[in-house]
């Protein structure tokens, strides 16, 4: 008979079969529950990458529909002043949700700045119904912040 350690435990003990690596049934039950812990932490990690990645493309693809919506609004259609509002808050969710310290959140920041702007002209120049057109210098100032948050969301950097 020789003697090995036991590696749950690690107290030496004997064995006769080469094979064996726990001392008793209580280590060998262990060192199942061990390896079910590790699978059960991996697979959890996986959905929290899955679910970050699922996160970033509806971020994205809402962000997108944002600048067409805004873009839209600066060919001179008017629009309803509670419109402007909607589209300030989902900015800011956008932002809040997006992964820290990324070229998406930094973008987001930016438009957060543009919506600002909008909405208080929309809130001084609004009729009494509440809708309201931006004039051309407010326009031209808008489509050129999207054009940059544009070639910043397309490049690689
Ligand atoms: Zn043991």
């Amino acid at each position: 008979m020789r003697e090995k350690m036991c590696t749950i435990c690690k107290e030496p003990f004997t064995y006769k079969n080469k094979s064996k690596q726990y001392c008793s049934n209580a280590c060998k039950q262990q060192a199942l529950r061990n390896r079910q812990k590790v699978k059960l932490k991996q697979s959890a990690h996986s959905t929290e990458e899955l679910n970050g990645k699922y996160n970033v493309e509806l971020i994205n693809r809402m962000f997108n529909t944002c600048i067409k919506q805004t873009e839209a609004m600066c060919k001179g259609i008017s629009i309803h002043y509670s419109i402007i509002i909607f589209m300030k808050e989902m900015i800011q969710s956008l932002k809040l949700n997006a992964p820290v310290d990324s070229k998406l959140k930094k973008q987001l920041e930016r438009m957060k700045g543009i919506m600002t702007t909008l909405y208080k002209y929309s809130k001084n120049n609004q009729c009494e119904y509440g809708y309201v057109c931006f004039d051309q210098l407010t326009s031209d100032k808008t489509l050129n912040a999207i054009k940059q948050i544009k070639r910043h969301l397309q490049s690689r950097v």
